[in-house]
């Protein structure tokens, strides 16, 4: 999609801090970090959340992902996955992406 922020991170057209890069997905370091490690794990075809995404090896997929990224940031002991979605879910950019949130102790509710 032409003006979506992360279709563009994922097609190279705007640089990221990437971590993690493959034929199906990206991850890269959040712009507005909230934790010490803040991840975001995207899928490069557009899905706008997670209601539309309806590929099952994909979904596999981008989990998958996200431990790797875990391991590899060295928070594979304790991190957070979080997908926000719709406005209510506080989704601000919509591509569906993963955070992945660690590096400090993550407090439960959210709130
Ligand atoms: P959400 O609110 O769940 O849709 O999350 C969107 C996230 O994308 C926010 O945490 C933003 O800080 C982050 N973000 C927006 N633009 C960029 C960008 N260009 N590079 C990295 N992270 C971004």
């Amino acid at each position: 999609m032409d003006n979506c922020i992360f279709c563009r991170i994922a097609s190279g057209e705007i640089p990221s801090k990437k971590v993690y890069e493959d034929d199906l997905a990206i991850a890269f370091y959040d712009l507005e970090p909230q934790a010490p490690v803040h991840v975001l794990i995207v899928p490069k075809k557009h899905y706008d959340n997670i209601t539309m995404l309806d590929d099952d090896a994909l979904t596999a997929h981008l989990f998958k992902v996200a431990s790797t990224v875990a391991e590899k940031l060295g928070v594979k002991h304790g991190f957070r996955l979080v997908i926000n979605t719709g406005k209510d879910g506080g989704q601000s950019v919509n591509h569906l992406h993963i955070h992945l949130l660690g590096g400090r102790e993550l407090q439960w509710p959210p709130g």
